[in-house]
């Protein structure tokens, strides 16, 4: 029998997107080999792109959004997945183009799911959520470029976001001397119990961008993109790594080639959303061995399914501290 839950839709007509809370049928989820009972999603940037319509993330509607998800298998055609198996899901075109995690049931492709580390539950996992798996994809992508943490201090920005708060808490546990660029002065606790050793005001970083500029850290996770991004590049140290992954100002990099041939400096770009399941698996693993889940409870928040249009406008205006859980 095809049970019912409940869910978030988004519609679109000529007036442009719509939200609804609704009651939806087990038999309208779209295609997949393992249905999965959703206890916890999250609200990432990109989420909150998607609910409040500010950017054309939903490329297919109606749909339920929601770009991650975790809970407990309840039927599995996947050779390697049964039911009663914990997993987790980020990506993959979920709550973009395939019904997400916004709602009481999800149907996807085994071969997208990720199954829950041991030392951590459900809910754990979406405190991480794909901001947390993002954060730790841009630390391993620094540490392939082999910065080490006696090389010098590492920059956040964005730093009390999702993204930052983790990539804080991620690096101080590995022993890097991390400093956090944030616009919020009043989250300098916050950013120092995650780990961070020195704040730093974004408005140092949204100046215009000097080709080369005295070169300060031996690397940096970026999750904010545009003037931020190229200010950053100006200011890495000879043959260190920037691990970019978000535009939270903007999409554009108005910056010079000059860190890139006169340093050395890398670039490198992080796509959470298509990362293979070899990369998935190593990302997970090392969050379960390289995040403190204490400090992990320290900058997360709980909250309802009813809550996420609020928290989707909040987090677009930058006014989200660190991850919030949303309790299916
Ligand atoms: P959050 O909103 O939680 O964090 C973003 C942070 O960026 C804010 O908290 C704020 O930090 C800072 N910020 C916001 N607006 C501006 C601005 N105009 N100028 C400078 N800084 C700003 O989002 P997430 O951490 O979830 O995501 C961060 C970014 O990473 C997003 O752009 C998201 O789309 C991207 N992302 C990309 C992924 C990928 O696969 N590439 C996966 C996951 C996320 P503060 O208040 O400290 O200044």
């Amino acid at each position: 029998m095809s049970r019912q839950f409940r869910a978030i839709l988004i519609s679109k007509t000529d007036k442009g997107q719509s939200l609804a809370f609704v009651t939806f049928n087990e038999d309208e989820l779209m295609p997949g080999d393992v249905t999965v009972a959703v206890e916890h999603s999250t609200v990432n940037y990109k989420d909150g792109l998607a609910v409040t319509g500010r950017a054309p993330i939903i490329r297919h509607f109606p749909l339920i959004p929601g770009v991650d998800f975790a809970g407990t298998v309840t039927a599995s055609g996947h050779r390697l997945i049964k039911a009663g198996d914990k997993v987790i899901l980020n990506g993959w075109g979920v709550g973009e183009s395939h019904h997400g995690g916004y709602a009481g049931l999800a149907r996807v492709k085994g071969d997208w799911l990720v199954p829950v580390p041991e030392n951590m539950t459900t809910a754990d996992t979406m405190a991480i959520g794909t901001a947390g798996y993002t954060a730790m994809l841009c630390v391993i992508a620094l540490e392939r470029q082999g910065v080490r943490p006696e090389d010098g201090e590492i920059l956040v920005t964005g730093a009390a976001g999702g993204v930052g708060s983790i990539a804080i808490a991620l690096l101080a546990k590995l022993g890097y001397r991390v400093a956090a660029s944030t616009g919020r002065p009043e989250e300098e606790a916050f950013l120092r119990n995650l780990g961070a050793t020195q704040i730093i005001d974004r408005g140092e970083f949204a100046g215009p961008v000097k080709a080369l500029a005295k070169a300060r850290f031996a690397g940096a996770v970026d999750a904010v993109g545009s003037t931020t991004l190229a200010n950053v590049l100006s200011q890495i140290n000879p043959e260190g790594a920037v691990a970019a992954c978000g535009l939270a100002q903007g999409m554009d990099l108005p910056g010079s080639v000059a860190p890139f041939i006169l340093r050395g400096v890398k670039l490198i770009g992080i796509n959470s959303v298509t990362a293979s399941p070899t990369r998935r698996a190593e990302a997970w693993s090392r969050l379960s061995r390289d995040l403190d889940l204490a400090r992990l409870k320290d900058l997360t928040s709980h909250a309802r399914l009813d809550d996420v249009p609020a928290i989707a406008a909040d987090i677009i205006a930058g006014k989200i501290r660190g991850r919030v859980v949303i309790d299916i």
